[in-house]
């Protein structure tokens, strides 16, 4: 099974190496009942769904949307990175039922989870939106921040278009080298997608969560239908919702898990270890993560788990034995976990990446162990 590999590090990293798989983790066999070009609507028990999309561009996934039919409406986790995507997933929830969204919930804050939440609202006048106290605020700010941030002039979104858009007219690389027509129909491609995220991302509305909560709250929505919220507190982001099915054994875990890699950037990694230890306390019969595909067990949980810990374990070591950072991070050696996770295919690229995976987490994770900040 080929997954895209998310976010900043599959261009910055890789560029278009091949991905290896990793030791396998157990998915549940996908049990498709609508498609289209960007996305796949899968049932997970009756009356449960996830859509799991395309990435949006080849920086920018969107998150998985979670679909909950009760008695009375729909309970739909999390809207998506761009407004188009939203309209085209109300679209596949039409092929299942015709009963009204009643209620959303983000969880977190980040924009791949949170920018389809005004099409939502839009769509289905009433709407509750849900998300827990400390990421109301950063959901608002991030989709309030967007026409002054994103669609900037010198905004990194048109400078990177910008800069595509240049390197195709020259017809070559930095060293000179003429594009292949491959690697020029790829270019067009990914400059396409920048172009209609920019647009998309011009529609971006600002609905942030109306119904606030904190620790758990548990959502009856008729027909002994429960669905619980619970705050995670800080892991990936300041905030972190799982929602659980306790009847048909289903948890949705946000950005808690990101398959097939830990997204990083903006985490609180030693929380992040205890709630990966509280996770497992769930039995699931499906897991679905913030991004990839439904799986089968916790087998993944425990994978990331372990790397984060063993990065922790060792840095608490030499720091006692009077090592001081960044010599103590460049130390780290996470290679025996590597084949835990897909990582680019041949070497050096391989064992490079992971190094360079190892390093970065390891870097920011000594500021944790050394008790400063996280
Ligand atoms: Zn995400």
């Amino acid at each position: 099974m080929r997954i895209a590999f998310p976010a900043l590090l599959l261009t910055t990293l890789l560029g278009r190496a091949a991905l290896a798989p990793a030791q396998p983790v157990s998915l549940v066999p996908p049990n498709i009942v609508a498609r289209d070009t960007g996305a796949t609507m899968q049932r997970l028990a009756e009356g449960v769904y996830v859509i799991v999309h395309e990435p949006a561009t080849n920086e920018w996934p969107h998150g998985n949307t979670g679909v909950i039919v009760g008695e009375n409406g729909v309970l739909i986790i999390d809207s998506n990175y761009l407004p188009a995507r939203a309209v085209d997933d109300i679209a596949l929830i039409r092929q299942v039922t015709n009963k009204p969204v009643r209620y959303l919930v983000n969880t977190h804050w980040h924009g791949d989870h949170t920018h389809g939440n005004g099409v939502y609202r839009d769509s289905f006048p009433g709407l509750a939106i849900f998300g827990t106290r400390e990421s109301a605020p950063f959901i608002e700010l991030n989709l309030k921040k967007l026409p002054t941030g994103a669609l900037a002039a010198n905004s990194y979104s048109r400078t990177t278009l910008a800069a595509l858009e240049a390197s195709l007219a020259r017809g070559r690389d930095s060293a000179g080298r003429a594009w292949t027509a491959e690697e020029r129909t790829e270019m067009a491609v990914s400059i396409g997608q920048r172009k209609f995220e920019l647009t998309e991302l011009a529609k971006v509305k600002v609905a942030a969560p109306d119904q606030v909560f904190e620790g758990t709250f548990t959502l009856e929505m008729g027909g002994g239908r429960r669905v619980e919220f619970r705050n995670m507190g800080p892991a990936n982001s300041v905030s972190d919702v799982i929602i659980y099915l306790p009847a048909d054994r289903v948890l949705f875990a946000g950005d808690i898990l990101v398959y097939p890699s830990p997204y990083t950037s903006g985490s609180f990694f030693m929380p992040w270890i205890g709630v990966l230890e509280a996770l497992q306390r769930y039995s699931v019969a499906a897991l679905v993560p913030g991004h990839g595909p439904v799986m089968a067990n916790h087998d993944y949980t425990r994978n990331v788990h372990d790397a984060f810990a063993s990065i922790r374990t060792q840095l608490d070591s030499m720091y006692r034995l009077g090592m001081v950072p960044p010599d103590a991070a460049k130390k780290v050696d996470l290679k025996a976990l590597r084949n835990r996770f897909w990582v680019p295919a041949g070497r050096p690229i391989r064992e490079a990446f992971w190094e360079e995976w190892t390093r970065s987490v390891s870097e920011r994770m000594s500021l944790c162990v050394m008790g400063y900040s996280c």
